[in-house]
């Protein structure tokens, strides 16, 4: 393959040479468009190549590079190697996650995950959301299908193509039409978000909690509550619930998802206090393999925590007045609300025939 080639810099390994490499199968695909998995010609290295042929899928690849870009490297933020462009196509190379998605991962043992998995993964994301939370960046499509497993058990946030920088949000269209312009994956989004009110790192820390139900359950969230899609949004958006908890939880996990599915963004934690949550602050896999290097049985073991354990803030939620609010408006325009697929058969399938709704 011939190609323009430029490295991008958050790149931390190697990269593929321009046009020294071929494309393999495709491994997945999402609204956006494909991904292949690809290697090296010169060094043999796996990695994936993203690619799109629709204009918002292009936009959504060219917002991703741009926030990869930005960043310096995190151990849980995927790495871009490298993108290139030929006739008017982009690719984008990216390292290669052998386990997939989060949501691959669970389809493959059963659908949903243990608990403990669940405390090991979160604890993860955390790490991530924090990093990009300190950078001033909001994700804005946290999901199971966005979350990737590395062969080594790491666990990296990926699939920055809605993710948008806050101080671009204050730039010279006003907030209300840099909110206008917000993707993501309805059932996943916070109800600010959906109402069009607010977008901060708050919003990822709701898509957390969805995430850490629907890992727990094999079901995307409000999973039971959606016959008709657009009830359902209007229900996250105005109504004054959140999503059923797992009933098989334990009283931290509990706990920890009534911190992150607080209704009022501004009583939310964050993912710094979170992470100290006893949910999630046991020894990490992360930590637990450098302590023991030799054996691979330990990383996946986790503090216990103690059964008193009791919340300092067991909150129920308040009920919204949305009556002294602007009305409900579809933030995507009217035409994108065709993008949403109806609730058919709930397969794990992570958004499962929701799909990501890019900028409109
Ligand atoms: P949408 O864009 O609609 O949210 P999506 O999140 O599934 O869809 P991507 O995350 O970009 O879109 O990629 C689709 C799938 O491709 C992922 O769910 C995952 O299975 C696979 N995939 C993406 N990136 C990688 C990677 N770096 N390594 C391995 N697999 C990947």
């Amino acid at each position: 393959m011939e190609g323009k080639y430029s490295r991008v810099g958050n790149c931390q390994c190697w990269s593929p040479q321009p046009g020294k490499w071929v494309k393999g199968k495709l491994i997945g695909s999402g609204s956006f468009g494909t991904v292949h998995l690809a290697i090296s010609k010169s060094t043999g290295g796996l990695f994936v190549v993203k690619q799109s042929r629709s204009d918002a899928g292009l936009e959504a690849l060219e917002n991703e590079v741009k926030i990869l870009k930005s960043l310096k490297s995190s151990p849980y933020i995927v790495q871009c190697l490298g993108i290139e462009k030929s006739e008017g196509n982009l690719s984008v190379l990216m390292e290669y996650m052998a386990g997939g998605s989060v949501a691959d991962v669970a389809q493959k043992f059963g659908g949903s995950l243990e608990e403990e998995v669940v405390r090991l993964y979160t604890r993860e994301m955390l790490k991530g959301l924090k990093y990009l939370h300190h950078h001033g960046i909001v994700h804005c499509d946290i999901k199971c299908k966005n979350v990737l497993l590395g062969s080594s058990g790491d666990i990296k946030l990926a699939d920055f193509g809605c993710a948008k920088r806050l101080e671009d949000l204050k730039g010279s269209g006003g907030l209300m039409k840099s909110l206008n312009s917000i993707g993501g994956t309805p059932l996943w989004m916070a109800p600010e978000v959906l109402r069009n009110e607010r977008l901060d790192s708050a919003a990822d820390i709701w898509s957390l909690g969805c995430t850490v139900i629907e890992m727990a359950t094999g079901r995307p969230p409000w999973g039971s509550d959606v016959t008709n899609p657009m009830a359902a949004l209007l229900k996250i958006a105005r109504g004054n619930e959140i999503p059923q908890f797992p009933s098989h939880f334990s009283k931290e996990g509990l706990d920890f998802l009534a911190k992150c599915l607080e209704r009022d963004p501004a009583k939310r934690w964050t993912a710094d206090k979170l992470l100290n949550h006893p949910f999630v602050s046991g020894k990490s896999r992360r930590s637990s393999q450098r302590e023991h290097a030799c054996s691979p049985s330990s990383v996946l073991e986790v503090q216990r925590f103690d059964d008193g354990y009791d919340s300092d803030e067991a909150e129920t939620p308040e009920g919204d007045d949305f009556s002294t609010r602007k009305p409900f408006t579809w933030r995507h325009g009217e035409g994108k609300a065709t993008a949403l697929w109806p609730w058919g058969d709930s397969k794990f399938g992570s958004s499962g025939n929701w799909i990501a709704v890019r900028s409109g």
